[in-house]
């Protein structure tokens, strides 16, 4: 018989726990379905872990990892695939705003030979105006550099232990787990559900730390912007070539004019431009650095016993 393992990120999600892992729990045993659930608590402050290991001396398929500090999601997810032993992994939120009733559908796609499973979401849920433009320009610009539609794309998926194979081996530490499952190129199929409302609790997300990790997500799936330095290079220097042409021309004609006003705007653009690229390829440099350095992507503090 398959199991599946449901990998939970949880940060301070203690008003959530229980009720996460009791509907969870009954949707899938009534379902008929073999499973574990992996909270991965990411250096939650409150309850959460405690609420965790609780839970797992009384239910055998409840089990839980804590991190020393909070490491972010992305963390918590590859920590959770690293710890699951199912023949295939889901990850869900734990505030419930993915319906936990699309697990089953996803599994028995999975059972018909499909490898990932995509949740796609057909709402948005309640966001504000400005944050669905950022998220709305976000993924339109990643959709068109990896040429596919990540505008409705989410954390909640299916994968197939090979799958889970693929993306354990990956060495980098900067993943963008949403759009790697597309990048490992298995059969892939799409589930809708609808983004429920955030049962209880509040929402981990501010929009600096979204504005982070759009740059640091894009950075990490494409070095699209350093092309874009070449171009803004290859622009200026067709321009420079126009309007030196139109100087020489206009000195030899005795007409040139007093260029201190030019002279100023010129180099204005020119540094900002050059400053703009050194921000890029910095920007890059520093991922690479942090790459080169190897550190874990988390640390893990405690573990439940079942683990
Ligand atoms: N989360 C996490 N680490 C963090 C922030 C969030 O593990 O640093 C978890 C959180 O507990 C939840 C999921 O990621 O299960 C989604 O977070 P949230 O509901 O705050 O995001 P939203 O649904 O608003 O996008
Ligand atoms: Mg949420």
């Amino acid at each position: 018989m398959s199991m599946l393992s449901v990998i939970i990120p949880s940060y301070n999600e203690e008003a959530n726990i229980e009720r996460t892992a009791e509907t969870i729990g009954r949707i899938l045993s009534g379902a008929g379905i073999e499973y574990e659930l992996l909270f991965v608590s990411d250096g939650s402050k409150d309850k959460t872990y405690e609420l965790v290991c609780g839970l797992s001396q009384k239910d055998q398929h409840i089990k839980g990892i804590q991190f020393s500090r909070n490491f972010g999601k992305e963390a918590t997810i590859f920590a959770g695939l690293s710890c699951a032993k199912g023949d295939c992994c889901a990850v869900i939120d734990c505030d419930l705003q993915h319906p936990p009733e699309t697990l089953v559908e996803m599994y028995h796609l999975w059972e018909e030979g499909y490898d990932v499973i995509e949740g796609i979401k057909s709402n948005r849920g309640k966001e504000g105006i400005f944050h669905k433009m950022f998220v709305g320009i976000f993924y339109g610009i990643m959709s068109k550099l990896m040429k596919l539609d990540m505008n409705a794309t989410s954390d909640f998926k299916l994968m197939d232990r090979r799958v889970v194979e693929v993306l354990l081996s990956l060495t980098e530490k900067n993943t963008f787990f949403r759009a790697l499952t597309f990048w490992t190129g298995f059969k892939s199929t799409t589930v809708t559900f609808e983004v429920q409302e955030r049962v209880a609790g509040k929402s981990k997300w501010s929009f600096r730390s979204l504005v982070k990790y759009a740059i640091s997500n894009t950075t990490s799936f494409t070095t699209a912007p350093l092309q874009l330095v070449t171009f803004m290079g290859t622009l200026m220097i067709i321009f420079s070539a126009v309007l030196g042409i139109q100087t020489l021309v206009r000195y030899f004609m005795g007409t040139a004019v007093e260029g201190f006003t030019t002279v100023i705007l010129l180099l204005l653009v020119i540094g900002g431009c050059i400053m703009i690229s050194l921000g890029i390829i910095g920007h890059y440099l520093a991922r690479i650095y942090e790459e080169v350095k190897g550190r874990p992507k988390y640390i893990i503090r405690d573990k439940t016993d079942n683990l």
